[in-house]
């Protein structure tokens, strides 16, 4: 997801400083159409307060300056709360919320909408909005209906991705996801869930693995899991991509309740074509993926050859791991023609 940049906000002839808060996820039910208030889709907001934070930093002290949780609450409330036909309305409402904080002079708000029922290829629909409090009024109000960020930002210069994680491939590059769940339909759930990621602008997915069953591994006392391995063709910086799994993990009411417990809906990028990066929120390959049976065994169903960076040929790690625990469901997954992966 790109963001936009931020001008700086001068009050009596002083640059403010900025407290930024970006990709607040929720699933909400804005929109004009029906179908969007009955299903619900995936929004974000970025949020900047402009605010005077040196008497607080130099005195350490959290009241003497906005605090960024309280900031992300207040978002997250009006972008998860009552349904708003614009995102013009939820950007506003989110504003007018931060501006009540003491000590916010200033506040940017930008509202994505990036499944947006658009009739075209697009990255993203969104709606950036400035207000202040000397009139609580307009000061830079600007909207458009696509960003495809870089040279096409509207907002000012080109972001330049400093991290890895948020580098746009210069070609498409093929993703290994893995995908897990124990409650519910879960094979209905991986159906809706490749259909839901393959809509995502940027990602096309190409095809599954065959469908294992699998005894959970730790955790507490809870039902069999079903995996699968998907392969998906990505223009998508690898930070976005795992944004995306966890946006379709929402979808699919995945709380994060318990480490290695009971879940509708896991998505996680095992590989990112041959790219190796380490970051606090993001590793690839997935450090875990590699010693687990329930991500070799599939994987090795559908990519024996490919080679994992650094660590070698998935089929020769799916022999070294095994397949304890694991067991083959379906070869052939899904069993029906209507999925995204044949319809390219
Ligand atoms: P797990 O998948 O280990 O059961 P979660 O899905 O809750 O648990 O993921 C925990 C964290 O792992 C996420 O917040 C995410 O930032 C991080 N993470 C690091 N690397 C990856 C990856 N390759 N794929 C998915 N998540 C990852
Ligand atoms: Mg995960």
């Amino acid at each position: 997801m790109t963001t936009p940049t931020f001008t700086p906000y001068i009050k009596d002839g002083i640059e403010l400083d900025q407290i930024i808060v970006q990709g607040i996820r929720m699933t909400a039910f804005h929109g004009v159409y029906a179908p969007e208030k009955e299903s619900g889709q995936l929004f974000l907001a970025d949020v900047v307060a402009h605010v005077s934070t040196r008497a607080a930093a130099t005195r350490d002290e959290l009241r003497r300056t906005a605090n960024y949780s309280d900031i992300a609450d207040r978002a997250a409330d009006v972008l998860g709360g009552d349904p708003a036909d614009l995102l013009e309305t939820v950007a506003e409402h989110i504003a007018r919320s931060v501006l009540e904080m003491e000590g916010v002079h200033c506040v940017d708000v930008v509202v994505h909408k990036p499944q947006a029922p658009l009739h075209v290829e697009f990255r993203d629909v969104m709606v950036k909005i400035r207000r202040d409090m000397k009139s609580g009024s307009l000061w830079a109000d600007k909207r458009i209906g696509s960003s495809a960020g870089g040279s096409g930002d509207p907002f000012g210069a080109p972001p330049r991705a400093m991290d890895p994680a948020d580098e746009q491939p210069l070609k498409p590059v093929m993703a290994y996801l893995a995908l897990g769940g124990n409650i519910g339909d879960v094979d209905t759930t991986f159906r809706e869930a490749l259909w839901e990621m393959h809509k995502i602008p940027g990602i096309a997915v190409q095809r599954a693995s065959s469908l294992f069953k699998t005894a959970p591994v730790g955790g507490p006392d809870q039902d069999d899991f079903l995996n699968v391995v998907v392969e998906v063709q990505t223009a998508l910086a690898p930070r976005e991509l795992l944004a995306a799994c966890q946006g379709v993990e929402v979808l699919h009411g995945r709380e994060r309740l318990e480490e290695n417990g009971p879940r509708t809906l896991d998505i996680d990028i095992v590989a990112f074509g041959d790219l190796v990066l380490d970051t606090e929120d993001l590793t690839v390959p997935h450090p875990r993926a590699t010693e687990r049976a329930f991500v070799m065994q599939p994987w090795a169903t559908l990519v024996p050859e490919f080679v994992v960076p650094g660590l070698g040929r998935v089929a020769d790690i799916a022999a070294a791991v095994g397949s304890r625990g694991v067991e083959l469901i379906a070869q052939k997954w899904p069993a029906t023609q209507e999925t995204p992966a044949h319809q390219e």
